[in-house]
């Protein structure tokens, strides 16, 4: 059977894997990127890429967005319903697909390989090697082909397999999603919808409209899986009653893995990116910002070196983990807000109608963080961060 060598192999092309792939082809370095057969690659998301997402991409997305929202409808219970605008883009649509390609074909044009497989079957890491004093990294995949490298970042998502072989499943509650498609033509005698989030349509979370130009994306999101389950009848019966029509088509269930601050994010060579490392938020379920910026810092800690010989692996997971700390800071935090804010509902709602939402849409607007709008909005200069944040973002551009 064949064998390649490559300086990383990435397991998993999904956002993570990509964002990693782009920075380390653009440094020089050999890059293998291993994913699925495209049918079996089908990635349930509702593709909706925040402005701090977008910002921290390295390529302009415009030729994938099918639409820009700079307001959000929610309601609680329908008997409040609110639009809340903000003066510049809070959130950018995609079909998830077309922005997978996308991400792909960039790391692609930069140098990275993409091939195919079945499956992992095993991974092993030896020490050191003879030829140089460093240790490898050796991939099975489940047709028999092998592949070795210096590294491996394994962004393989919420089931990643590869964490399964090397270290076991996390243990912890993941937060849980259901979506499916409507095609525009089933919206009959309702105005397209704006992007929307319906508090109280599902227990523990909540129940989302996200239109797409030809569709609209209707799911269900809980913070807490195993203590509030999403289900097919539930998603059904809230398409109909917001959309007017139960029509939804390609229905699929995901996990959204919520818990990275309490995950080891390296073992030896390899390192763990995106949902692979559990590092979606748990307040609305938002991954993709984490599996960017964790593609990317796995990706810098590599090219960071780590020093020589054995301690290496040791030294670029230490750094790699050092990169991810705020962000892991902020997961505990979300995780902590979710918990109450859906347990305390209606009160949170209450409070975004008095005033909430300013800090929260205009942070939105600006690529903060949730715990970077809280600090905006405590900081004494409250005036001038306000002004700032309802100014016009640029979208998308890094470089
Ligand atoms: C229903 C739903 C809606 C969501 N909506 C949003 C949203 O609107 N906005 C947002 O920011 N986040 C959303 N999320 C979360 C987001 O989709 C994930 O957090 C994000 O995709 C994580 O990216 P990733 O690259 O880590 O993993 P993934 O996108 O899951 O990519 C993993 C890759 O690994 C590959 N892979 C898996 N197993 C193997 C294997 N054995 N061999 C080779 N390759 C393998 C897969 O084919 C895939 O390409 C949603 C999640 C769900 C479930």
């Amino acid at each position: 059977m064949s064998r390649t060598d490559a300086e990383v192999v990435i397991v998993g092309a999904g956002p993570a894997g990509a964002a990693a792939a782009l920075d380390l082809a653009r440094a020089g370095v050999s890059v293998l990127m291993l994913d699925r057969p495209a049918e079996a690659r089908a990635k349930p998301c509702a593709g909706g890429v925040t402005i701090k997402a977008a910002q921290r991409l390295r390529f302009d997305i415009t030729p994938v967005v099918r639409e820009t929202v700079s307001g959000i409808t929610m309601s609680h219970a329908g008997r409040w319903v609110d639009h809340f605008e903000a003066a510049a883009p809070v959130c950018l649509m995609m079909h998830r697909p077309e922005l997978d390609d996308f991400c792909l074909r960039q790391a692609c044009l930069a140098g990275a390989t993409l091939l195919r497989i079945p499956g992992i079957a095993r991974i092993s890491q030896d020490s050191v090697s003879a030829v140089d004093g460093e240790g490898r990294v050796t991939i099975s995949a489940s047709d028999g082909q092998t592949f070795r490298a210096r590294w491996l970042i394994a962004a393989d998502g919420a089931h990643s397999p590869v964490r399964r072989l090397l270290i076991g499943q996390p243990g912890g509650a993941m937060a849980m999603a259901i979506e499916g498609l409507l095609p525009r033509e089933q919206v009959v005698d309702r105005p397209w919808p704006a992007m929307r989030f319906d508090y109280a349509s599902q227990a523990g979370g909540y129940g989302w409209l996200f239109p797409k130009g030809d569709h609209i994306n209707v799911g269900l999101y809980t913070h807490c899986g195993t203590r509030h389950a999403v289900s097919r009848e539930r998603l059904l019966a809230y398409s109909s009653e917001r959309l007017g029509s139960d029509a939804l088509e390609a229905i699929h269930g995901y996990p959204i893995p919520v818990r990275g601050d309490q995950q080891p994010l390296s073992a030896g060579r390899v390192l763990f990116a995106g949902d692979a490392a559990g590092l979606a938020e748990a307040l609305l379920g938002e991954g993709i910002y984490g599996a960017v910026l964790s593609g990317q810092m796995a990706a810098a800690a590599i090219l960071g070196g780590g020093g020589m010989g054995s301690d290496r692996g040791r030294n670029v997971g230490a750094a790699y983990a050092r990169s991810l700390q705020s962000w892991r800071r902020e997961l505990r935090l979300t995780r902590w807000l979710a918990s109450a804010w859906y347990r305390l509902l209606p009160a949170p709602y209450a409070l975004l109608r008095m005033g909430l939402h300013k800090p929260l849409m205009s942070g939105f607007s600006e690529g903060l963080t949730l715990a970077q709008s809280k600090r905006r909005w405590l900081t004494p200069d409250t005036a001038a961060g306000r002004r700032r944040a309802y100014r016009q973002t640029s979208v998308g551009r890094r470089d």
